[in-house]
């Protein structure tokens, strides 16, 4: 895939903060008046692959199509490209050589669905949005969740694309498991959206990080960790080592923030610093650990904060469609 450090050229950080202030000076208008300033639709996703999943999400919410159609479309176009070894078909495989996928979806009503640890089947994001709609449940792992997938019409099919299994048998030869912040073994796409009727959707959906355990579930298709969604508030979503996102509830953390009245921006930053407080509570070096948090309100306000500088992230509005450089913790 392209080189996420190869930054396209980007909007700074300052536009979603003038976007902040223009809302927050909307504070004294009739309440009218401040629902017509509400920015949507908007779409926002993680990494530079936002910027061609957030076209496929703009398709839907500018016909006024739903933010839960607008982020299952938008996340799907990285998880079918093999280019894309973080998501999805092409994703690099665990140390045991298979492609184990993570996801989850979660709509305005509180709906949710997630699968982890599940292999060959190229959208898990579909398979999550049918364990939401289809089943009792909220999540399936593992083999319970192919034979869902397949039960659903689902295609089993072979995930593993030459190039990663190249990679995996180059990593076999030492077989040293240290994940590295900001490249390519470990990415995600998170996507939350708000649609033009003012409801918000989530999705998140990773292959994980390269060369884990088998059986290794990260923060992405934990609701509350990798994803939240509250319509009356906001949304999250995480990127990063989802241990660390785990330890936090990460995304669930973000809304709760809003909740109390923090800009979206802020949120991030104050989750991200528990990360850091507790990161140097347990004596771990921080400079190992990546986590990037960003978040949307019921206002089209958003933000986004991270650990390390290097992460950065897509959004769609009306204005067109950009890539922005979180600011980060450590500069
Ligand atoms: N959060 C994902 C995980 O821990 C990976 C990533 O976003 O880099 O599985």
């Amino acid at each position: 895939m392209t080189s996420r450090r190869n930054f396209i050229k980007t909007t700074s950080f300052a536009s979603a903060a003038m976007l902040i202030n223009k809302s927050t000076s909307a504070k004294e208008l009739p309440a009218e008046e401040l629902t017509n300033q509400t920015n949507k639709p908007i779409v926002l996703s993680t990494w530079n692959f936002g910027l061609k999943a957030n076209e496929a999400a703009w398709e839907i919410l500018s016909k006024n199509g739903k933010a839960i159609d607008a982020v299952e479309a938008g996340v799907k176009i990285p998880e079918g490209d093999p280019t894309e070894r973080s998501v999805g078909y092409g994703g690099r495989p665990d140390r045991d050589g298979r492609v184990t996928l993570d996801a989850c979806i979660m709509d305005e009503q509180a709906n949710i669905g997630s699968v982890a640890a599940l292999e060959h089947i190229k959208h898990p994001i579909s398979v999550a949005r049918a364990v939401m709609e289809k089943t009792p449940h909220v999540m399936l792992v593992g083999d319970g969740a192919l034979q869902f997938a397949l039960s659903q019409g689902f295609k089993k099919e072979n995930l593993l694309v030459e190039d990663s299994e190249k990679e995996w048998k180059e990593w076999l030869k030492n077989s040293n498991y240290k994940p590295i912040v900001n490249i390519e073994n470990h990415d995600t796409i998170g996507m939350i959206a708000l649609d033009a009727n003012g409801d918000l959707s989530g999705a998140c959906t990773t292959s994980g990080m390269a060369f884990k355990m088998h059986g290794r579930v990260g923060d992405s298709p934990i609701i509350g960790a990798g994803l939240y969604v509250d319509n009356e508030i906001g949304a999250a979503t995480a990127t990063g080592h989802g241990e660390e996102v785990i330890r936090i509830a990460g995304c669930h953390l973000v809304v709760e923030l809003m909740r109390q009245g923090k800009t979206p921006e802020q949120a991030c930053i104050e989750a991200v610093n528990r990360v850091v407080k507790l990161t140097a509570n347990r004596k771990k070096n921080l400079k190992d650990i990546q986590v990037g948090f960003i978040a949307l309100n019921k206002k089209g306000e958003y933000g986004s904060y991270c650990v390390q500088s290097g992460f950065n992230y897509a959004v769609h509005d009306s204005s067109g469609n950009k890539l922005i450089n979180a600011d980060s913790h450590l500069k």
